[in-house]
């Protein structure tokens, strides 16, 4: 029998929780794999190192992390990898990182729960669902009884499988995504009642035959704004303990493609009238979700004959946040055709980085940019540039995109082609936050027009400033029209594809 004092420190002992995980938004469409270099270039964080570097930031595992320190909890950090999107993970590749995030988790002792920041659309070469595949090797080695509770990105293409093997799910409720930490946060909150009750709630889940374009997805705009506000009048319903909408990344040919709801509960008869209003309603508004676009040609017109400044001119297709090269050309050869003064846009190609720097800064040069990294991102520009700066590409996160967070686009140089100014970067460099042209010298406000290779998460950098925004119908592999794209797994019927 146990003493007072004994209950006592058994009852304060820290339940203790492994962290960690695997993300990627993985476009099948794109040319080239994902290797290992993909995530050590990005994201790769091993035990302690986790910790110190996710603390404090607005990521899953900044939130998770800051709730656990102010309560009962004791973190095993595992390892977190994360890829800016992009093509399918090479096999050997998506096997080192399940081995290494797998094993060390196995080999943690003890474990009360486990936490896991995942995306909900990573595809290996081998395993259509990895984040399944995850949940299922670690559910096999843990067993029914263990809480697994797991972040997803709104872009989530959810699948039974992960459904079967998480005790939890938990998906932004925002696009553009700033409500990473706040969902952490609520994912250690959801662990603790789990392990305080000791009762797995009960999940409704119903995927709904549709696919969208991400540019009418952003949550403060309908049709998704009255969506959230239903999930959210419903998470107040009693016996709800939380919902998620996950509208499904587009740019994967995968059986598994399409939205899906998902509502967690103790009493499943709420929990399924939960998911069936959430998804009758997406399903009503599916018309609403198709985004007003111009030609290229048509788009830079507008923007360089607007009123006032700084014009956004948003190239959707090669949104480098949805796994395109970021070295698409047409609408940077638009710009140099009709003299487009005052424009900045990015554009990935390592090669023209090297050859700037070889140049010298003050120096003027001829360059072929972009359209390299294969045939869906035009050709490249061939012009005379005057090297302006040369720099490492590093930058803070200091707007609402993963804040305190530290980036790099790599070697990188600014341009100028006749009051074009083109900031070349070796890697692909998602336009999220305004510091990743003002480490370069470049004051987005004081621009004409700002080009984005991003559908809606620009917003977190430029919404503020953008006094008018152009969606042209540019190359890339996120097209806006999905009829483009050329499936040959996704189910069916979908809505639009199959009417
Ligand atoms: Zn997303």
């Amino acid at each position: 029998m146990l003493s007072h004092l004994e209950r006592q420190s058994a009852s304060d002992t820290k339940k203790r929780i492994a962290i960690g995980g695997i993300w990627h938004e993985t476009n099948t469409f794109a040319s080239g794999k994902s290797d290992y270099s993909a995530f050590e270039t990005y994201q790769l964080a091993k035990r302690d190192e986790l910790i110190r570097r996710y603390r404090g930031s607005n990521t899953e595992l900044g939130g998770f992390i800051g709730h656990a320190e102010t309560s009962r909890f004791q973190l095993v950090p595992t390892l977190f990898a994360a890829a800016v999107p992009s093509g399918i993970i090479e096999h050997q590749t998506a096997m080192k990182l399940c081995h290494e995030l797998i094993d060390t988790i196995h080999n943690a002792g003890s474990l009360d729960a486990i936490f896991l920041s995942l995306h909900g659309a990573a595809i290996a070469e081998e395993i259509d669902d990895l984040d399944g595949f995850i949940l299922e090797r670690l559910r096999s080695i843990f067993g029914p009884q263990i809480p697994i509770v797991i972040t997803i990105d709104y872009h989530a293409n959810v699948t039974e499988k992960m459904v079967r093997h998480a005790s939890v799910i938990i998906g932004y409720d925002t696009y553009p995504h700033v409500d990473m930490a706040e969902r952490g946060e609520e994912a250690a909150q959801v662990a603790a009642r789990i392990l305080e009750t000791n009762q797995v709630p009960h999940c409704s889940f119903k995927r709904i035959p549709l696919i969208t374009s991400p540019l009418n997805q952003q949550t403060d705009k309908e049709p998704m704004r009255g969506i959230f506000q239903l999930l959210h009048e419903i998470e107040e319903w009693p016996q709800i303990l939380c919902g998620t909408v996950a509208m499904g990344f587009p740019y994967c040919d995968v059986d598994h493609l399409g939205a899906s709801v998902l509502v967690y509960g103790t009493e499943p008869t709420m929990t399924e009238k939960a998911v069936n209003s959430l998804s009758n309603r997406i399903w009503a508004k599916r018309k609403s979700f198709t985004p007003e676009v111009v030609s290229v040609k048509e788009g830079i017109r507008q923007a360089v004959n607007a009123e006032s400044f700084p014009v956004v001119v948003v190239e959707a297709a090669d949104n480098i946040g949805g796994g395109s090269a970021g070295d698409a050309t047409d609408v940077l050869a638009e710009l140099i055709r009709i003299q487009a003064k005052g424009s900045v846009m990015l554009i990935a190609d390592p090669e023209a980085v090297q050859k700037a720097i070889s140049s010298g800064v003050g120096r003027r040069t001829a360059l072929k940019i972009g359209g390299k990294s294969d045939r869906f991102h035009g050709s490249p520009v061939e012009i005379f540039v005057t090297v302006r700066s040369v720099s490492d590409g590093e930058y803070v996160h200091k707007g609402s995109y993963m804040t305190g967070y530290v980036s790099s686009m790599g070697k990188s140089a600014v341009v100028d082609a006749d009051g074009i100014t083109i900031v070349l970067t070796s890697r692909r460099s998602m336009p999220f936050d305004a510091e990743q042209l003002r480490c370069v010298g470049i004051e987005p406000q004081k621009q004409k027009i700002i080009t984005v290779k991003s559908a809606i998460a620009w917003k977190a950098a430029y919404g503020d400033i953008a006094k008018q925004t152009i969606v042209v119908d540019s190359s890339g592999v996120c097209p806006i029209d999905l009829s483009k794209l050329q499936y040959h797994s996704r189910p069916k019927p979908l809505f639009p594809l199959d009417g």
